[in-house]
């Protein structure tokens, strides 16, 4: 296995799959997953539980100064804490994600979570995913890949998803949904969704779980990941 640390980049828009993908790909590896959309959603979350109004930007940014996010890892899964509470269930509605990417798209927002994604990454080998992880958090990151998935695939496995959870949806509303965020994430001024120069495209609208998860493997390696054989199936 690798002796120097090692960081996987995965940027993309919403529903792409990054963080069941990533998860996978970090429990082949013995990576860290780490999620950073989870801390712009615990931020998000802080801003709603105060009646802060998301469009005002000021606000936002003055209130945040007390908004101390931590991550954990537990058996490989990664908890969120807000000010000593753990977060992670809460953060997962659409209401907090829409607001999420309302608030990124403040530059004070997005520097106070910068140094604590660099720091995961400074301490073990990770895989990071987001939407400006291979362009600003680890420019140098050795692998980098932009994951995509056309709209009408990302809105369906969105769908699913809440059904599962046994949450009401609506699957145009939800492709509307997925259609705004990614706009406003592509056309911010700070730290814009985009893919790295470097990066590699992988679209898998058409590819299973597996198939995606392999296909990152395989950049990772051409890209000077050495793995034990017993991580190749
Ligand atoms: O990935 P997830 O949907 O949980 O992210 C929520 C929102 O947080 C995104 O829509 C995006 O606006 C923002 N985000 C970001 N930069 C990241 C990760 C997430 O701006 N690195």
């Amino acid at each position: 296995m690798q002796d120097q640390i090692f960081a996987i980049a995965v940027d993309g828009p919403a529903g792409a799959g990054k963080s069941t993908i990533a998860r996978l790909v970090a429990e082949r590896l013995g990576f860290i997953y780490v999620d950073t959309g989870a801390m712009y959603r615990a931020i998000a979350l802080f801003c709603l539980q105060r009646g802060i109004q998301p469009e005002d930007e000021t606000e936002v940014c003055t209130a945040i100064t007390e908004a101390h996010i931590n991550i954990r890892h537990q058996n490989g899964t990664q908890r969120v804490l807000l000010n000593g509470e753990d977060v992670s269930g809460q953060i997962r509605t659409e209401e907090v994600g829409n607001t999420a990417s309302t608030i990124s798209a403040y530059p004070a927002v997005r520097t106070h979570l910068l140094d604590l994604q660099r720091e995961l990454a400074a301490k073990s080998s990770v895989i990071m995913d987001g939407r400006d992880i291979g362009t600003c958090v680890l420019p140098n990151a050795q692998a980098k890949v932009f994951l995509t998935a056309s709209p009408k695939v990302r809105a369906m496995r969105r769908y699913k998803e809440l059904k599962e959870k046994g949450e009401m949806c609506n699957l145009q509303e939800i492709e509307q949904d997925i259609i705004e965020r990614d706009q406003r994430d592509m056309n911010r001024a700070a730290a814009p969704l985009k893919k790295a120069e470097d990066a590699v495209l992988v679209d898998g609208s058409d590819m299973s779980i597996d198939q995606v998860v392999s296909a990152i493997i395989e950049v990772a390696k051409g890209c000077g990941l050495l793995v034990k054989s017993s991580v190749w199936r």
